[in-house]
């Protein structure tokens, strides 16, 4: 089955990969490194169908490597064409509350409803499963909606994206991380990320990745992934996401910060399995997702191969 692809020239995609990377404002979402594990560990755990469905959504000249365009979101939030998506990037709780629920919280500052990254997910999810009807007479672009939701799902999995209304989400927390200045939300975006790149991986990505994935397959996780990948309905498990994450952002995130402070290496060490362990989630439900919205619908009928 052929699916639909952007129709960029090869000159057009380049100009529009590095207009994209020059323009990138400050974002409020897991760095591109967070972003990228996430995909590669989910691309890494699709099963054939869903792997051919996502390299025929992208962009030809990819070669169907999804981590290259899951910041693609964060690069365009703030596109006049775009700025409609940038509340879909986390969810603002009341203040101290540590709860989430939909109903209450997921809206954007004027109270439009579904615009959080709860809904978000659940949206761009059930776009994509009008994959399977062909690609005549589609309604939806569902290379974009393939993009925001492997985005998404590792938003959600970053506690201080569903954060306290007033200090959005940590942003507004300011203090530094080691020598330099930073803010409590990107702590959690990039710096913890970042130490834990420069001090055990020699700054390199792909063997923190493997690492992240060891942890899974045979290591402290195994026996959690199942539990991980649990999901009746895809279009409200990212609730349950998101409460984890809330409940992380209060135990983890805010609880003993003040503003102002230094952060060091006690924050570090406690937090830092803490934000590999929803890298890991991330990229595994992403993977589950991806699975069962391409795969086959009907599990029981399905022939083997
Ligand atoms: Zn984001």
């Amino acid at each position: 089955m052929m699916g639909r692809r952007l129709t960029f020239s090869s000159l057009g995609f380049v100009l529009f990969i590095f207009l994209t990377f020059i323009l990138v404002p400050k974002a409020r979402g897991w760095s591109k490194e967070g972003h990228i594990m996430t995909c590669r560990i989910a691309q890494n755990l699709l099963e054939p169908e869903a792997a051919e469905a996502v390299e025929n959504l992208l962009p030809h000249n990819l070669k169907g490597d999804l981590s290259a365009l899951c910041i693609w979101p964060d690069q365009i939030r703030h596109w006049y064409k775009y700025r409609w998506t940038s509340p879909l990037h986390f969810i603002d709780t009341p203040d101290n509350a540590c709860t989430f629920d939909y109903s209450r919280d997921c809206h954007d500052q004027h109270g439009l409803k579904n615009m959080c990254v709860a809904g978000a997910i659940s949206n761009f999810t059930s776009q994509l499963l009008h994959y399977r009807e062909g690609t005549a007479d589609r309604r939806y672009n569902l290379t974009e909606a393939l993009l925001f939701l492997s985005h998404f799902m590792g938003d959600v999995h970053q506690p201080m994206h569903v954060g306290f209304t007033s200090d959005e989400g940590g942003n507004t927390i300011e203090l530094r991380w080691f020598r330099h200045k930073s803010n409590l939300h990107h702590v959690w975006d990039r710096e913890i990320i970042l130490t834990t790149l420069a001090d055990y991986y020699e700054k390199d990505v792909d063997l923190l990745q493997k690492d992240i994935e060891g942890n899974f397959t045979d290591g402290i996780w195994f026996d959690d992934l199942a539990s991980w990948k649990e999901c009746d309905d895809l279009l409200s498990c990212a609730n349950k996401y998101a409460v984890e994450s809330i409940n992380m952002a209060c135990k983890w995130g805010y609880k003993g910060v003040e503003s102002g402070e230094t952060l060091s290496d006690e924050y570090f060490d406690s937090r830092m399995p803490i934000i590999m362990k929803r890298i890991a989630q991330g990229g595994v439900r992403l993977a589950m997702y991806l699975n069962q919205i391409f795969g086959n619908p009907k599990e029981g009928f399905s022939s083997p191969t």
